[in-house]
């Protein structure tokens, strides 16, 4: 036997050899990229053998864990177990890759620095051919950045933005979560509902990051005021809720709303200015007041629109007949509604007359509603629906237009007499529209032509919208159009603050004149007012003067007009116009 092959058996054989190489260095290179791909792929791989020891780690597993190749090599994976999960937690996953080959979810585990982080990890079981476990491979990715970004998008749903403080929804949850526990344990909890009086003034005279500025602080004032286990949220724009757990009276609810007042109160320096603001709340109390959400949010809804009504900076419980007023305003509203569209409102004028010459030197329009039944409905109660609704506006376009209609007559009947006019009354509600000296400019250009216009507001709006009412008081001035002031001495206004105002007349409240002669204080009050209007150049007015006693008393004093039932009731436009041309031929003779 020769150890010599033939030529068929030395080709064969050769073939053999370079398939066999061939196939070799295939598996090498398919080894080297097996390799690179594992030393190189961003995933945390880990092997292990069937009893878990573990055989090989990667470049990224070191990375994520912090622990080496041979930190790691012929160890348990256990290594880096946190104690975040709990036994059956891991039984639960040997299970399924025992049953399926293959596992996959989140995990806590620890760092080799011993920071606890979560990984998104999936583990498969390696079979040979007689399908026994072999090896085990971990493949995972760090997820810290993942969860952190969820965190933030938590963060986002559930907190306000700007403030930091919980968002509507999260304070939904929690006035859930309260009403169920003190529910249980039989305590009493507290909603107030919050809105700053005049932000929207505010934010657009002085620009939305001022704005924002403003509502960072009263947040924190706000949230000065209430303990820890309070919530605080913003709801709106400038809107805020407080929720009071485990209080076991009322009166504890109303401590907290008058430190919110007091301290929202003090005053703001923004863009080197003081500026004040106030807040008004409505409170509603659970269980007295309601024992879900939904009522009791609207309790504290109604409370606080009370609040407002009365004059903001102030606090209001709800309570069960604040409801039935509420209903009633709501009919009142519709009916008002369909009285504008039916044009049952229409004015009065109530003559001013002169107490030295006791001619006619103006009138007052005052706003009547004759309903369908022919029945008069007092402007005290419609009024402030028309203010609520902003059908107020409607009313006094009503009145500019009935004013400017009766011009002509008006100017005839009181030739040379420029200083006649008729007063309208302008609601502090109109001071909260954002165009109100373009609304007024628009109606009054079509309406005083004739120069007829005056307009009265109340003390109480000057002092709270004050540096609106003076642009528009100085707007309305270069319209030709006086302004007095209404229901004075109700509102304690500044003296020198008067001085700052273009205003022509004073009108001191009825209340003042109703006591004349038995009130010494009140006299001493109007003899106070009647001395500073001259020495400030404004004419006076008396309203309400009903008898010759309060007449006399003015007289003495030097007030200028007075308006009252002792000379003329409101009345009718056609009484009116005979009164006057009466009026005028008497001054002819
Ligand atoms: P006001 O502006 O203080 O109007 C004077 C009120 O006193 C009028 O009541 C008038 O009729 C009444 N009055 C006049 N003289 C006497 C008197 O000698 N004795 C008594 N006891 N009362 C007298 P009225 O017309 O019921 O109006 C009530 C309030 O409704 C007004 O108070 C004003 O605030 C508001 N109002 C009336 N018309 C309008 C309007 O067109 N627009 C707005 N915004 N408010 C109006
Ligand atoms: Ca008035
Ligand atoms: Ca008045």
């Amino acid at each position: 036997m020769s150890d010599f092959k033939s030529k068929d058996e030395y080709d064969k054989m050769s073939s053999e050899l370079q398939s066999l190489e061939k196939t070799l260095k295939k598996s090498l290179d398919e080894r080297r990229l097996w390799i690179k791909v594992f030393e190189s792929s961003s995933q945390g791989i880990l092997i292990t053998k069937a009893d878990g020891t573990i055989t090989d780690v990667n470049a990224a597993f070191t990375n994520i864990t912090g622990y080496s190749r041979e930190e790691t090599v012929g160890r348990k994976p256990s290594l880096l177990k946190s104690d975040r999960h709990d036994k059956a937690f891991y039984t639960d996953m040997w299970q399924t890759i025992f049953a399926s080959g293959q596992w996959e979810g989140e995990v806590w585990d620890r760092r080799k620095t011993g920071e606890i982080y979560p990984k998104w990890l999936s583990i498969t079981a390696i079979r040979n051919a007689e399908n026994q476990i072999t090896h085990f491979v971990g493949m995972f990715t760090d997820i810290t950045s993942v969860k952190q970004a969820e965190g933030n998008l938590e963060h986002v749903t559930n907190y306000d933005f700007l403030t930091g403080l919980p968002n509507r929804s999260l304070f939904d949850d929690r006035l859930r979560q309260a009403l169920y526990y003190s529910g249980r344990k039989k305590k009493m909890a507290a909603l107030m509902f919050l809105d700053l009086d005049r932000f929207k003034l505010i934010n657009e005279a002085l620009g939305h990051r001022a704005g924002d500025h403003f509502l960072v602080e009263a947040a924190r004032r706000i949230l000065d005021c209430v303990s820890k286990s309070d919530t605080v949220s913003r709801f709106g724009a400038d809107e805020f809720t407080v929720l009071l757990t485990g209080i076991t009276d009322t009166l504890h609810a109303a401590r907290v709303a008058g430190n919110i007042l007091e301290n929202v109160s003090r005053s703001f320096v923004l863009e080197e200015q003081e500026i004040f603001i106030t807040v008004s709340i409505g409170i509603t109390v659970f269980p007295n007041d309601g024992e879900d959400v939904e009522t009791l949010m609207r309790n504290a809804d109604a409370a606080l629109s009370y609040a407002k009504e009365k004059g903001k900076n102030n606090f209001q419980f709800y309570s069960k007949s604040l409801y039935a007023g509420m209903t009633e305003r709501l009919t009142m509203e519709t009916n008002l509604r369909n009285a504008l569209t039916n044009k049952e409102l229409f004015l009065y004028y109530q003559p001013k007359v002169s107490i030295k010459t006791g001619k006619i030197t103006g009138a007052e329009a005052l706003i009547r509603w004759k309903d369908a039944d022919n029945r008069f409905i007092s402007p005290e109660k419609f009024i402030p629906v028309a203010e609520e609704t902003g059908l107020i506006f409607t009313i006094f376009d009503i009145a500019l237009k009935e004013i400017n209609r009766l011009g002509p007559q008006i100017r005839k009947l009181r030739k040379g007499d420029n200083s006649f006019r008729i007063a309208v009354n302008l609601s502090f509600r109109q001071f909260q529209h954002q165009n109100l000296i373009e609304k007024i400019k628009n109606t009054v250009t079509e309406c005083n032509e004739t120069g007829c216009i005056e307009i009265e507001l109340t003390e109480s709006t000057i002092m709270h919208e004050t540096e609106e009412v003076i642009k528009i008081l100085k707007a309305l001035k270069e319209m030709d159009i006086s302004c007095s002031i209404d229901d004075f001495g109700t509102g304690y206004s500044s003296l020198s603050y008067l001085k700052r105002l273009p205003i022509d007349t004073l009108k001191i409240d009825r209340s003042f004149i109703k006591d004349i002669p038995e009130d010494t204080v009140s006299m001493s009050i109007v003899r106070a007012i009647i001395a500073l209007g001259h020495s400030m150049k404004i004419s006076i007015v008396a309203e309400g003067v009903e008898t010759e006693e309060q007449l006399n008393f003015l007289r003495d004093e030097n007030c200028d007009e007075v308006q009252g039932y002792y000379f003329f009731r409101p009345m009718p436009e056609t009484e009116f116009l005979a009164l006057l041309e009466k009026d005028y031929r008497q001054t002819a003779d």
